[in-house]
């Protein structure tokens, strides 16, 4: 399992040889790119950076500016999902809300291409701007825990595991994402899926407040009496509306005793385990998250599964899913057993930087059935792809409770989630493999209610957009007026101001 301090060092421009501005481009800004001090506009022209640019900024911030010069560039521009290769004109580390400040400032005053970089695991490597600057708030990380009143206030360059190492500890909890190194940032302005979200909402549901500097330099506190336009839109419109530099986020009493659930059947058993699955969604507790589908292992082994967690013991979990499983018939292998919390939310932690590329496609489903199960199982089945799958997530709970306009995230209605993911190794297989995502997606997605998560999108087009925020669009297209009316934060799910062409 992969660790991840908390309070990670603070960096220092004189502790990293060769990406300080000092070092490298007060005689050149050599970019791999183009010509020296040459970057992106937002508006897709080139624009030239002077040295004394360059030098103004790396005063103005404590944590390093790094060039495509810099020993450390290739590390530092580096993403979760290896598909993605983009190359910025310079990354501005911030150690400070002040160096955060003080980056969005010279970004803005020189019109670059801006990309917000927090835990770095966007898909569609929307966290790294390609020839223009990211702003990288990864060392802007902690989390302060209010215990009396129950309430997390996580610094926007956070990862989840500082929230959960600093709250379940203490027997509160909140909930987020599966995989300990994703970024908060992304996270819970996209909408936050994970193990806890039957029982206590989505991650934007449980944010209480927020802290966003917005484009043109005011840093506002956002929440349901004040700015609450900004408040609204944040909660599930993704960077749209400027950068988040503080959540306060709700949490709740928790016991971290919970049951893992895995059991593992022959493919030839798909149809049934959707079959399953689809039953279960209707009877399960909101304590009680499942989900299932076709996995081809690493190996080429092309298994069904089905499988999650409660928030209860065992002998609870067991009795409410036996009669089911026993339909099924003998599982090839069956997990199942009482788990820390904390250590459950590492286990499908991986490779810190995947070392496969990643490629999803995903919609909701407000209704699911026999006939979708064997549809689905038909497209699965066909799925020999080295670590892909095809599964169904149960949402509803506590997901459904909120109404469709109370966030910027409208499909309050959904009872599964699905998704397909494929990956590989050899660039060469990239086309095949989403090729396999994209035709089984086209396939499914006629029998599914509209949209799709944001934060699992991959180069969606202005109706994909439209159709993910349904009815919200235009609210939010106001908000986007309102806060951000020249489109500088555009490398995002883009909700396009109204002036825009
Ligand atoms: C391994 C893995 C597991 C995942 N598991 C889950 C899961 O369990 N549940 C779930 O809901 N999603 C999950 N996701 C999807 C995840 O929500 C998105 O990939 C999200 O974009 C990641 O956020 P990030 O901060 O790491 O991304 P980054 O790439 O750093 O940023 C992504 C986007 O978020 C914006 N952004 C980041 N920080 C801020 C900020 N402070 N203020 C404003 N905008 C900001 C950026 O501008 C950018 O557009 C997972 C992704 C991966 C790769």
């Amino acid at each position: 399992m992969t660790h991840f301090s908390q309070n990670l060092p603070k960096l220092s421009r004189r502790s990293l040889l060769g990406g300080v501005l000092g070092v490298t481009a007060a005689t050149a800004f050599p970019s791999r790119q183009g010509h020296a001090g040459e970057a992106l506009a937002s508006t897709g022209e080139k624009i030239l950076l002077s040295d004394g640019d360059l030098m103004d900024l790396e005063k103005s911030i404590s944590g390093p500016v790094i060039l495509p010069s810099s020993l450390i560039y290739d590390e530092v521009r580096r993403l979760w999902n290896p598909a993605i290769d983009h190359q910025p004109a310079l990354i501005a580390q911030c150690n400070t809300l002040e160096d955060i400040q003080a980056a969005f400032q010279f970004a803005r005053n020189h019109n670059i291409l801006t990309a917000i970089r927090c835990g770095g695991h966007n898909y569609d490597g929307l966290g790294m701007a390609d020839g223009g600057m990211t702003i990288d708030l990864s060392p802007f990380r902690g989390v302060e825990v209010d215990e009396t009143n129950k309430v997390a206030y996580v610094k926007g360059g956070s990862i989840l595991r500082n929230l959960d190492e600093a709250t379940i500890p203490l027997g509160v909890v909140t909930t987020a994402g599966v995989v300990s190194h994703t970024g908060v940032g992304g996270l819970a302005t996209g909408i936050g899926q994970g193990r806890l979200a039957r029982s206590f909402g989505y991650t934007i549901d449980n944010v209480r407040g927020v802290k966003v500097l917005t484009p043109d330099g005011r840093h506002l506190r956002a929440d349901a009496t004040q700015n609450s336009d900004l408040y609204w839109g944040v909660r599930g419109g993704g960077g749209n509306f400027g950068i988040v530099t503080e959540f306060e986020i709700q949490l709740y009493d928790f016991d971290p005793t919970v049951t893992s659930i895995s059991y593992t059947f022959p493919v030839s058993k798909a149809a049934d385990v959707y079959k399953t699955l689809f039953e279960l969604g209707e009877v399960v507790p909101n304590a009680m998250s499942l989900s299932g589908g076709v996995r081809t292992s690493g190996s080429g082994e092309t298994t069904c599964s089905l499988g999650g967690n409660y928030a209860g013991p065992m002998a609870e979990a067991q009795k409410i899913l036996d009669p089911y499983i026993k339909k099924l018939g003998d599982p090839l292998r069956t997990r199942m057993n009482e788990v820390d919390y904390l250590w459950l939310q590492g286990i499908a932690d991986g490779d810190l930087l995947a070392k496969s590329a990643t490629y999803y496609q995903s919609g909701f489903f407000n209704h699911v059935d026999e006939k979708i199960a064997e549809e689905v199982a038909d497209y699965a089945t066909k799925n020999t792809f080295p670590g892909s799958q095809v599964q169904f997530g149960h949402q509803a709970g506590k997901m459904s409770t909120m109404a469709r306009d109370a966030t910027a995230f409208p499909h309050r209605d959904t009872v599964f989630q699905f998704t397909t993911d494929v990956h590989w190794a050899d660039r060469r297989d990239g086309p095949a493999n989403r090729k396999f995502a994209d035709d089984t997606w086209a396939a499914i997605r006629p029998m599914g209610s509209g949209g799709f998560y944001v934060n699992l999108a991959v180069d969606p087009s202005e109706a994909d957009v439209r159709e993910a925020y349904a009815e919200n669009y235009d609210r939010l297209v106001e908000v986007k007026d309102k806060y951000d009316p020249d489109n500088f934060m555009r490398l995002n799910v883009n909700i396009k101001p109204s002036g825009a062409m």
